[in-house]
C-alpha cells in the first residue's frame, strides 16, 4: 500500500510532544511491514536540521493557489531515520514557517489551512497518488475537506483519508476569510451545519469538525479517550458531529518506537540495561544524580516529563513535587510551559529550590535529557486533567520507571493499578492509579508506590519488571491502521 502522513509535526526533527513521535513511529512501524510510506510536513526554520539527512530540493516553484493569486513554494526532501519526508517552504511576506516556532500565532489557522492546500497541490502536481492519506489534528483536518470538495476532480478521485485526532481541545477555527484563501468559497455551502460550520459559533467554520465530517475514518489516540470524546465534555463540543460519524470512529490506542525507546540500545543513556539485568539502570540514576547536581543516594526518584500547562495536571505536578520532598524522596522535572504564568510559576520556583540537593527542575524541551530521566527515575507521574493517550506512562514503563497516574483517557487503558485493579491479575498490573484531581488522592497513590519502593525492594523490582514485560510497541496499533486503511480503499 502506498501510504502518505500529512502533519504538523515528525519526531525527532519536528517535536513538540506526542504527535511527532506517533506519526514517525507509525510510519516507522508500516513502512517495516513492507508499505511506502512518505511524510508531507511544513519547512519551519527553528526545526532540528540535524535529524535529517540527504536535504534537497524535490520540486521547485510549487504554485499552490492562495486568495485569487498563489503562493510559491520549494518542496525539499530528506530522510529522517529512514523516512521520506517532503518539507513545504512558502515564499511570501506571510513567512508561515519562518517564525521561531512551531505553533502559537494568532494566524495558526491561516499557516494550516496553507499547508494543507500545499500538500494536496504538490500531491497533485508530483503525480503523486497514495492509496491512502492519514492526516492528523485540526492542523491538517481541511486536508479531506479540499481533497473531496476540489482536488478530486482534478485527478484525485480514488484516494482516502483516514483522521486521526490527537486532542480534540485544540480544533482550529476561522472565518469565511479561510474559505476564500483556499478556494473554497461558497460561504453558504460550508457554513451549514453538517459541513464545517462550529456547533456553538454560527461565524465560524471549524477545521476538526471539517476532517471528522469529510474523512473516509477517524481515530483517536485510545479507546477510553474515544468514549470521553463522544459522552463526556472531552469532546469539547464534538460529541454531536462524532455520534453521526460514530460508524467510521474508533479509538486506536498509541504505540511507542521501540526502537527508539530501547533501554538495551538508547543512544542517549549511559548504561543499557533489559528485564534480564537491572543493574545498569541503577548506574544511570547515579549519572542523573550527578548530572543534575543531586545528592547521591538510595532513596526512590520521581520524575514528571511533559508540557507543562492545564491538560497535565500542574497544580498536581507542583504537589508532588513538595510532596516527595516531604517523604524524604527525590524529584527530577522536565517540562516546558508555553503559558506565561505556569512559566513563571515554575521559573520561581525552581530558583526557590536552587540549593535543594533532592530536586531538579529543568524548564526547557530536551530530548537527551528525557531519556536518562526514563532510564534513571524510579517512578513517573501523570496527573493529567485529561490525556487522550500519553505517551510518558508507557515509555516509563518500557524503562522500568513504574507510573502513576491519573486514571483518564489512555492512562486507563495503558496503567492498572497494583493494589485496586478490578480485572488484571496482580502479576499483569504495571503502576498506580488514582482518580481525583485533589491532593490527597495522589499523596495516596504516591504514598503506595513510595512504601513499595522503601518497605519491599524485591517485591518493588518483581512489578517493575511486569511494567517492562508489557508490549505497548506499535506492532498493535500498526496492524490496527492497516486494517483500517483496507477497509476505507475497498469501500
Ligand atoms: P502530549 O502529546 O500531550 O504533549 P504525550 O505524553 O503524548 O504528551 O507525549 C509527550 C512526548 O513529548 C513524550 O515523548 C515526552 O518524552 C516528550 N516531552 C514532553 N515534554 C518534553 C520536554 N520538556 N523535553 C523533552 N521531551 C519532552
Amino acid at each position: 500500500m502506498y501510504i502518505v502522513q500529512v502533519a504538523s509535526e515528525c519526531a525527532p526533527v519536528i517535536k513538540a510532544g506526542g504527535l511527532g513521535d506517533v506519526v514517525y513511529g507509525l510510519s516507522r512501524d508500516l513502512d517495516m511491514r513492507g508499505h511506502t510510506v512518505e511524510l508531507i510536513l511544513p519547512m519551519y526554520d527553528c526545526m532540528r536540521y540535524d535529524h535529517i539527512w540527504g536535504l534537497h530540493e524535490a520540486y521547485r516553484d510549487l504554485m499552490v493557489p492562495w486568495y485569487e493569486g498563489a503562493i510559491c513554494c520549494q518542496v525539499f526532501c530528506g530522510w529522517v531515520y529512514g523516512r521520506l519526508c517532503f518539507f513545504i517552504q512558502p515564499q511570501s511576506d506571510d513567512r508561515f514557517f519562518d517564525r521561531g516556532c512551531y505553533y502559537g500565532c494568532s494566524d495558526d489557522n491561516f499557516r494550516f489551512a496553507f499547508f494543507s492546500k500545499a500538500a494536496l497541490e504538490f500531491l497533485l502536481k508530483s503525480n503523486k497518488r497514495p492509496d491512502v492519506i492519514h492526516c492528523h489534528d485540526w492542523q491538517t483536518g481541511l486536508v479531506p475537506v479540499m481533497l473531496f470538495e476540489i482536488y478530486k476532480y482534478h485527478g484525485m478521485e480514488y484516494q482516502r483519508v483516514c483522521y486521526t485526532v490527537h486532542n480534540f481541545k485544540h480544533q482550529g477555527m476561522g472565518g469565511s476569510e479561510i474559505l476564500a484563501a483556499t478556494g473554497l468559497n461558497q460561504d453558504a455551502y460550508y457554513f451549514q451545519p453538517d459541513r464545517l460550520r462550529d456547533d456553538f459559533n454560527p461565524f465560524a467554520i471549524n477545521f476538526m469538525k471539517g476532517g471528522i465530517t469529510y474523512s473516509n475514518f477517524v481515530t483517536t489516540v485510545s479507546p477510553h479517550y474515544a468514549w470521553e470524546a463522544r459522552f463526556s465534555e472531552e469532546g469539547y463540543g464534538l460529541g454531536h458531529t462524532l455520534h453521526v460519524h460514530q460508524d467510521r470512529f474508533r479509538g486506536v490506542l498509541n504505540g511507542i518506537d521501540y526502537d527508539v525507546w530501547n533501554p538495551q540500545s538508547d543512544r542517549y543513556i549511559p548504561n543499557h540495561f533489559s528485564v534480564d539485568d537491572l543493574t545498569g539502570k541503577a548506574k544511570n540514576k547515579k549519572a542523573l544524580q550527578e548530572g543534575l547536581l543531586l545528592r547521591e543516594s538510595d532513596r526512590p526518584l520521581i520524575s514528571f516529563i511533559g508540557r507543562l500547562d492545564e491538560q497535565k495536571g500542574v497544580h498536581l505536578v507542583h504537589h508532588a513535587l513538595y510532596h516527595t520532598l516531604n517523604q524524604g524522596a527525590q524529584f527530577v522535572l522536565l517540562g516546558s510551559a508555553t503559558e506565561s504564568g505556569i512559566n513563571a510559576h515554575f521559573q520561581h520556583e525552581k530558583q526557590f529550590l536552587n540549593d535543594n540537593p533532592d530536586c531538579h527542575l529543568e524548564l526547557g524541551f530536551n530530548e537527551e535529557l528525557s531519556h536518562l530521566i526514563y532510564a534513571g527515575a524510579d517512578m513517573i507521574i501523570v496527573p493529567s486533567n485529561y490525556e487522550p493517550c500519553g505517551l510518558t506512562q508507557m515509555i516509563g514503563l518500557r524503562y522500568g520507571t513504574v507510573p502513576i497516574v491519573r486514571g483518564v483517557g489512555g492512562l486507563l487503558d495503558t496503567v492498572f493499578d497494583r493494589d485496586y485493579e478490578g480485572i488484571k491479575p496482580l502479576e499483569e498490573r504495571n503502576g498506580y492509579v488514582f482518580y481525583q484531581t485533589d491532593t490527597q488522592a495522589l499523596e495516596s497513590a504516591m504514598d503506595r508506590a513510595i512504601g513499595l519502593y522503601q518497605h519491599a525492594p524485591e517485591l518493588y523490582e518483581k512489578f517493575v519488571l511486569q511494567g517492562m514485560n508489557y508490549d505497548y510497541s506499535w506492532n498493535h496499533p500498526g496492524e490496527e491502521y492497516l486494517k483500517i486503511y483496507d477497509f476505507i480503499r475497498h469501500r
